[in-house]
């Protein structure tokens, strides 16, 4: 079969490797669509703790069932799903907590199993009992589908710092997962959603009904904006939606009492020490939570909401690139001039 395969550090090359052999108990997944996400950015020039070159990248992934094993009845040929990325082993101290997020033996495709640019996808038994094939209904496209996957993550996120009613929420990256982010906190009933962006040119292209106001950090002081947009009082959640340690250090100066700061985007490797005033932590009582996976049953929600169109997406996917043009894809990107780009394998 045909992939994309990150070879070494900024070599991704479009070659054969070997098709995936059915398994016991295991699913062979046509892929449709693998979104890029940052993550895979990051790792094309960086690497990645958990990522053994070469590897195929690509986890937000949505496609058609192609084959199952004999032990399978859940699935069938021709079945449409959506892949949550991430296996939990079902054994260790977490999962046994029922908290298989944290699950300390995970295998993830795109990292430790491979990834979604290629043409097929084996879901191995342990994977399939583990739920991490959700069936799509007829209505939503296979681009919307692989979104289900970052919304999921978007969706713990805002529950983990309790985005709530007339909050003012600011979310500081307006590339796609921001708009994401904006659309989230308004069906999460957020008073005032503030974007944070400083090339707005890009978000020209996408519907912005969830935001109330856009601010564009390249011009302005940020801090004083804010400050003036809530009355003096700061944001009662700050999203910090993108890869910038300056970005994160910079949500403290306008997080306000009681506030909660998520650090949604992570860092690129070796580059994420960050400097904070902790003083600002203990008088404003501000609470810092990172967030990043999703599981099943946080993909299954997504996919429901995508469905009901509670949260709409398809503007969103603003270009697709068939899988030989990978590499022009990942630079384009990067350029920053579309919103979210998907794959074709
Ligand atoms: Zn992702
Ligand atoms: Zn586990």
């Amino acid at each position: 079969m045909k992939a994309g395969i990150l070879e070494s550090i900024e070599h991704l090359a479009v070659k054969e490797a070997p098709d995936p052999e059915l398994l016991k108990g295991s699913v062979i997944l046509k892929v449709k669509v693998c979104s890029i996400c940052g993550t895979d950015l990051r790792t094309y020039h960086y690497g990645h703790p958990r990522i053994e070159l070469p590897q195929i990248l690509g986890h937000e992934v949505s496609g058609e069932v192609e084959a199952v094993a004999s032990e399978v009845t859940y699935y069938k040929a021709g079945d449409r799903v959506a892949l949550t990325p991430r296996i939990a082993c079902g054994e260790c101290f977490y999962c046994q907590k029922g908290q298989h997020i944290y699950c300390q033996k995970s295998l993830t495709f795109g990292y430790e199993l491979q990834g979604g640019y290629a043409k097929y996808l084996l879901i191995p038994s342990l994977g399939v009992q583990y739920g991490v094939l959700n069936k799509i209904t007829d209505s939503l496209s296979f681009e919307e589908a692989s979104l289900a996957e970052p919304l999921s993550c978007c969706m713990r996120a805002q529950k983990a710092s309790k985005v709530g009613h007339g909050d003012t929420v600011v979310v500081v990256g307006g590339g796609p997962i921001g708009i994401m982010h904006c659309r989230l906190a308004k069906v999460n009933n957020a008073g005032k959603v503030i974007l944070v962006e400083k090339e707005t040119k890009r978000l020209e292209q996408v519907n912005l009904a969830s935001v109330d106001s856009i601010i564009d950090s390249s011009k302005s002081d940020l801090e004083a904006e804010i400050i003036a947009l809530t009355e003096g009082r700061g944001a009662d959640v700050v999203i910090v939606a993108c890869s910038s340690a300056q970005a994160q250090e910079q949500a403290f100066s306008f997080a306000g009492r009681g506030g909660r700061i998520n650090f949604f985007g992570g860092l690129p490797l070796r580059q994420s020490n960050v400097s904070i005033d902790s003083n600002v932590i203990h008088y404003r009582e501000i609470s810092v939570q990172g967030s990043h996976g999703s599981t099943p049953h946080n993909n299954k929600m997504a996919l429901n909401m995508l469905a009901r169109q509670a949260v709409k997406v398809s503007d969103l996917i603003t270009h697709t690139f068939p899988l030989d043009s990978i590499e022009e894809a990942f630079r384009f990107a990067e350029s920053r001039v579309g919103m979210h780009i998907a794959i074709h394998p």
